[in-house]
């Protein structure tokens, strides 16, 4: 991801390069440059505009000073405004102040929620943290023992609902093993009950966007009021990255974007339109199939990534 954007604008940098002076000529080309390059790379047109508004006033405005030439006074410019637009700083984990900590994913289906679930479980223990899986998607066949797999290969137990049970083990909780949101609760229950020190509820994804995937997901926020919702997002879908966003923002509500498939070669506009366009913050990036492929967003990394 991000190589053709990453080509285009280090070359339209690199014009620059050996010029004693630059003129406000020199900065509209090069602003043009850039311009194009996010517009190919799939960036959002309204994060587009302000990002080039922001660097040509900065860039004309700019004093020749210090140790940097012209040229690498802009490059400086630029890089510090992608940084910007990828939210700056970042973005722990809020835990809560009295355990569990209950982050719930939302998200398509094929966005790499269930995936994520275990990447993000497997990440915590290793931090010393003892999270508790918990199988909310009941809509697709197969999605609850997904979750088993990911779980067992991240080292996470899974709390499901037994086919035809009710949730909770020997079914002394009475629930409905088909109401994803009485399984959200039980698992809060489960997970205090355990000690468990986190949980991550894995939630029902459709293919498109649709009005009952957004109440379930209303419901079981309601329901166990988590202190983050992740939303899981997959950056190889372009524009339509931020369309599911807007949607699930006022669907739903989020506190954090997790960018997956970043490993593919699709042009990487999602992750530099999502932040600015949603105001929610980048958190985590998923970068792979394989559990390690994984870390922590970084605003200040990926933007010096995209500069080569
Ligand atoms: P869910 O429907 O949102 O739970 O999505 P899944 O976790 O089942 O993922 C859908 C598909 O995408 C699976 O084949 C995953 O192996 C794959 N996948 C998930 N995350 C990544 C990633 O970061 N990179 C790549 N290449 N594939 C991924």
């Amino acid at each position: 991801m991000f190589d053709s954007l990453s080509d285009r604008l280090t070359g339209a940098l690199k014009d620059l390069r050996g010029k004693g002076k630059l003129t406000d000529a020199d900065i509209d080309r090069t602003c043009r440059e850039i311009r194009l390059a996010l517009l190919d790379a799939d960036v959002s047109l309204q994060v587009v505009r302000s990002f080039i508004a922001r660097i040509k006033e900065r860039a004309k405005g700019a004093e020749v000073s210090g140790a940097l030439n012209p040229a690498q006074q802009i490059v400086k410019i630029v890089n510090e405004e992608l940084v910007g637009i990828l939210g700056g700083e970042t973005r722990r984990i809020a835990f809560a102040k009295t355990p569990p900590t209950v982050i719930m994913l939302a998200g398509l289906q094929g966005a790499g929620k269930t995936t994520l679930a275990g990447k993000l479980s497997a990440w915590l223990t290793k931090q010393g943290h003892t999270p508790l899986l918990v199988a909310c998607d009941l809509q697709r066949p197969g999605a609850v023992s997904q979750l088993q797999i990911v779980g067992e290969r991240a080292g996470t137990p899974v709390f499901a609902p037994h086919p035809g049970t009710s949730v909770g083990g020997e079914g002394e909780l009475g629930v409905s093993a088909a109401d994803p949101v009485e399984v959200a609760r039980a698992g809060v229950a489960e997970a205090r009950a355990k000690h468990h020190d986190i949980v991550i509820v894995d939630t029902a994804g459709r293919l498109g966007i649709d009005e009952e995937l957004m109440a379930q997901a209303a419901g079981i926020r309601d329901a166990v009021q988590p202190d983050e919702v992740l939303f899981v997002v997959d950056a190889m879908i372009g524009q339509d990255a931020v369309t599911t966003a807007e949607a699930f923002a006022s669907g739903v509500g989020f506190t954090g974007v997790v960018l997956t498939k970043l490993d593919g070669d699709a042009r990487g506009g999602a992750a530099l339109s999502i932040r600015e366009m949603t105001g929610a913050p980048i958190m985590f990036a998923s970068s792979g199939e394989k559990l390690e492929e994984f870390d922590t967003f970084h605003p200040d990394r990926m933007a010096s990534r995209i500069l080569g």
